[in-house]
């Protein structure tokens, strides 16, 4: 697994560099935002993700990100900030990354969140629209239709829901869920999300007289692709 990290901060990208070599990966460091983006123009297909910093000399990170989906790459994007401000991680995603990471972070953080984006298929990438039977997900509007009628969620319910329809047909563990959702923090425990399971159940099943996620006792859930 390679991955390009692009940070100007060099003790925290040497700190990075370090420590995903470590865990086996190969990196390459850039630390100039051009520089950066003109990698992964020509070299995306050579890298299985990009850790990208959001304040760069030559070039932010917004900017990367929106080039890069505006030319149909999808590599994995982890966006690294400073700033804990919400609008900068929600407009970091809406350009295409795949998640973010605040400044100081853990480095077992990071490595977890690194484990997850890796994991993900690659045709799953944030910017396209998803669709299991009737039901259809638009990742970037956050909008929910059955038989194209609008169904509300709440940001919980959305972010499950998107996890379990990128996976169907495959049992997903309880712990599988909590690791892979970002609104879910490591203080969850399993049953917040049998509490979110149900509460979707509750809004999506009345509108279809059919069951959206099977219950594997002891073990998960299993959402088929029939729905
Ligand atoms: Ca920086």
């Amino acid at each position: 697994m390679k991955i390009l990290v692009i940070e100007d901060e060099e003790n925290i990208a040497k700190l990075i560099k370090i420590g995903l070599e470590k865990e086996g990966y190969v990196v390459d460091l850039i630390a100039d935002g051009i520089v950066g983006l003109r990698r992964i123009e020509v070299y995306y297909k050579n890298y299985d993700l990009v850790i990208l910093d959001l304040m760069l000399p030559g070039k932010d990170g917004f900017e990367i990100c929106r080039d890069v989906r505006g030319q149909g790459i999808d590599i994995p994007i982890l966006v690294l900030t400073a700033r804990n401000f919400i609008d900068d991680k929600i407009s970091a995603l809406d350009k295409g990354a795949d998640d973010y990471l605040t400044k100081p972070f853990e480095f077992k953080e990071l490595l977890a969140r690194v484990r997850a984006i890796l994991r993900r298929p690659k045709e799953s990438s944030l910017i396209s629209k998803l669709s299991v039977g009737n039901l259809s997900l638009n990742p970037i509007t956050r909008k929910v239709y059955i038989d194209k009628k609008e169904v509300k969620l709440t940001l919980k319910e959305f972010g499950l829901l998107e996890y379990m329809m990128r996976h169907p047909n495959r049992v997903l563990t309880r712990d599988e869920i909590i690791f892979n959702m970002w609104d879910f923090n490591s203080e969850s425990f399993s049953n917040f999300v049998d509490v979110h399971i149900n509460n979707l159940r509750k809004k999506l099943e009345k509108k279809r007289n059919k069951k959206i996620f099977e219950s594997v006792r002891g073990i998960g859930y299993l959402m088929r692709d029939d729905f």
